[in-house]
């Protein structure tokens, strides 16, 4: 079992060019082991994708107090490519568009990045392990022929978010809005790769604004993020909850002045 904790993480948004900064996470607290899956829910705006884009150690935010530990070693003076080595993993909200590399050659080498330098994963061996997950994502060869995402719908880069994680295999995944603008049919495929994995050896975190995902996508755990804070956890019943009642209500019932 490996762990990931976030501890009292603060983070700003620091403005050089304006002189001016705004601390958006504001000690978030959380603890992930393989084999848990975690929803992070809560309203646009609050800080979820700063908390993913963190965790993977995008330097456009600053960290101003905490820490980011896998099994009790920082991981602050990581690199994004020495966390992804490291195991993390995100498929990001708003996935890039990148000419000159294929979608294929790029998942290859994020996969032979994740082993021995000397023991690169045997061409047959990728193939078809590329193949069955093509397959669990109903998406076509042609799709990993083309330019990494050029192209694609806002569906088809989720789904090839999915896939990336599904031939990576890392030990944490964090999956920030994977269900947003996604219709039900793309909603089930891209839950059915993500259940395709194995369970024991993967802790998940989804960020999401809508409950509807958590219905085949089982959580864990539910948090509710508000004003760059983790101000309640829960049970699956959580998501139904706040389904029902609303983040407003959660606010009031909390207290809270956000
Ligand atoms: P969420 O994912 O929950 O919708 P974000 O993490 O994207 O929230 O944003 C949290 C807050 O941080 C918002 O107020 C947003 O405007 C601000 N923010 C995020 N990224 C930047 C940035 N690059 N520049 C300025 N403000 C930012
Ligand atoms: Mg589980
Ligand atoms: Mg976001």
């Amino acid at each position: 079992m490996t762990t990931l904790e976030v501890k009292d993480l603060h983070v700003s948004f620091i403005d050089e060019e304006e002189e001016t900064s705004k601390e958006i996470l504001k000690g978030v607290n959380l603890t992930i082991r393989t084999g848990e899956t975690h929803a992070i829910m809560g309203p646009n705006g609050t800080g979820k994708s700063t908390l993913s884009e963190t965790i993977m150690g995008n330097s456009n935010y600053t960290i101003t107090q905490g820490d980011i530990l896998i099994d009790g070693e920082s991981i602050l003076d990581k690199t994004v490519d020495e966390r992804a080595r490291a195991g993390l993993f995100l498929a990001m909200q708003y996935p890039a568009e990148i000419k000159g590399i294929t979608n294929a050659e790029f998942i290859q080498a994020a996969v032979n990045a994740r082993r021995n330098e000397d023991n690169p994963v045997p061409v047959g061996e990728f193939i078809d392990e590329l193949d069955h997950s093509l397959k669990i994502l109903n998406m076509s060869q042609e799709m990993v022929d083309r330019y990494l995402n050029e192209g694609f719908s806002g569906g088809e880069k989720k789904r090839n978010e999915i896939l990336q994680m599904m031939m990576i295999k890392p030990k944490f995944s964090i999956l920030d809005e994977i269900d947003s603008g996604l219709d039900i049919d793309a909603l089930q495929v891209v839950s059915r790769g993500v259940n395709s994995m194995d369970n024991k050896e993967l802790g998940t975190l989804m960020i999401t604004h809508y409950q509807r995902i958590l219905n085949y996508i089982k959580p864990d755990f539910v948090h509710v993020m508000m004003g760059g804070r983790i101000v309640k956890t829960g049970d699956s019943s959580l998501a139904a909850e706040l389904e029902n009642n609303g983040y407003a209500s959660l606010r009031d019932e909390l207290g809270l002045d956000i």
